[in-house]
């Protein structure tokens, strides 16, 4: 083997030799070129510093990625926080069960119950609301006109069509208003 091919033979080996796949006899035929051949030395760092540099590149690809799937846990995880606060807190879906105020409400009708309204407003007369007494829920009508005599918190309901036809009035407490139900 000339010198020539000596060369050529070392370049092609340059990759497995600093990964240290090779076997010593070779191994050692590459180390002694080395320290000979200014060329093949050259050639093996630049192989080498390229390689690291890759190596960087790749690891701040890996780090970019590892980032941004924390940021996608993150936001999905918000989203259902969001989700369960909008729907403890705020709107609910309703599902009507009896036709006692149709058609205002309608058997069977799905609805939107807002909760927030009456932890920032009070009440209103014609509001139609959802109130809980004893683990049943009801929905009815608000028709306090402020002048029924009735305590601070205390409001008169009616279960009605809608069309002035009351069935029953009864009086409920603020606390027992679970929302005012949204009429399309
Ligand atoms: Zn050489």
């Amino acid at each position: 083997m000339d010198e020539k091919q000596l060369c050529s033979m070392v370049k092609d080996l340059s990759a497995l030799y600093a990964e240290g796949n090779i076997r010593v006899e070779t191994k050692v035929l590459i180390e002694d070129h080395l320290k000979e051949c200014g060329e093949c030395r050259e050639f093996y760092e630049t192989q080498q510093a390229e390689c690291s540099r890759s190596n960087l590149r790749y690891q701040a690809i890996a780090k970019k990625i590892k980032r941004r799937r924390v940021w996608m846990v993150g936001i999905v995880v918000a989203l259902v926080v969001l989700f369960f606060v909008i729907y403890s807190f705020v709107f609910q879906m309703i599902r009507i069960d009896g036709s006692c105020m149709s058609p205002t409400l309608e058997d069977g009708g799905w609805y939107v119950l807002n909760k927030w309204q009456y932890k920032v407003a009070r009440p209103e007369h014609e509001d139609v609301i959802v109130y809980e007494r004893g683990g049943v829920y009801y929905t009815a009508r608000v028709i306090s006109d402020g002048e029924d005599g009735l305590a601070e918190e205390e409001y008169l309901v009616s279960v009605d069509n809608g069309a002035g036809v009351i069935d029953e009035e009864k009086c409920v407490n603020r606390w027992e208003i679970i929302g005012k139900v949204i009429l399309q």
